[in-house]
C-alpha cells in the first residue's frame, strides 16, 4: 500500500477530515527512524502550517491514539507514531524510549517493553514511561573511528 494511502486510511479509522497540513505530520514521523522535536517538525512544514495549527494537529494525534509524545532531556516535547493497537481510549506502545546524549535522538525500542513495576496499594497506573539516557549505537560507532 503506498504510505498516502495508509495514512487516508488512518485518519479514516479515527474519523478525522483528511488535510494536507495533517498529512505532511504523519509523512514527516513516518519517514524519520527516530522521534521528531516539535521544533524541528514546525521547521521540516516550514510555511504549510502555522504553530498554532501543527499544536491542534499534535493534540489531536496524540488523543487519538496516532502519535505518541515523549519529553526529552530538556523538556522539549517529541512525536513518534504509534503501533497500529493504539487507541482514543488507550496508548498500548508501552516501550522503552532511548534519548542519545550526543546526538540527542530519541529511539522508540519498540521491541523492548517496560517492565512490571509494583506500586503502593490504593495507587492505580493508567501509563507507564520509561526513557533510558546514554550513548546510541551510532554515536557509539563514530566514537570508535
Ligand atoms: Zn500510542
Ligand atoms: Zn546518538
Ligand atoms: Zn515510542
Amino acid at each position: 500500500m503506498k504510505t498516502t494511502e495508509k495514512f487516508n486510511d488512518l485518519l479514516d479509522k479515527h474519523h478525522l477530515k483528511k488535510t494536507g497540513p495533517r498529512l505532511s505530520v504523519l509523512s514527516i514521523l513516518n519517514s524519520r527512524e527516530v522521534a521528531t522535536s516539535q521544533p524541528d517538525l514546525e521547521q521540516m512544514l516550514g510555511e504549510e502550517v502555522d504553530r498554532v495549527t501543527l499544536y491542534r494537529i499534535l493534540n489531536t494525534f496524540e488523543k487519538s491514539g496516532i502519535i505518541h509524545k515523549i519529553l526529552d532531556l530538556n523538556g522539549t516535547s517529541n512525536y513518534a507514531l504509534c503501533s497500529p493497537l493504539c487507541t482514543s481510549e488507550k496508548h498500548k506502545d508501552e516501550h522503552v524510549h532511548f534519548n542519545c546524549t550526543i546526538c540527542l535522538n530519541i529511539y522508540c525500542m519498540d521491541e523492548v517493553q517496560i517492565p512490571a513495576v509494583s506500586i503502593p496499594k490504593g495507587f492505580k497506573a493508567t501509563n507507564k514511561n520509561l526513557i533510558i539516557y546514554g550513548s546510541c549505537d551510532s554515536c557509539n560507532k563514530k566514537g570508535k573511528e
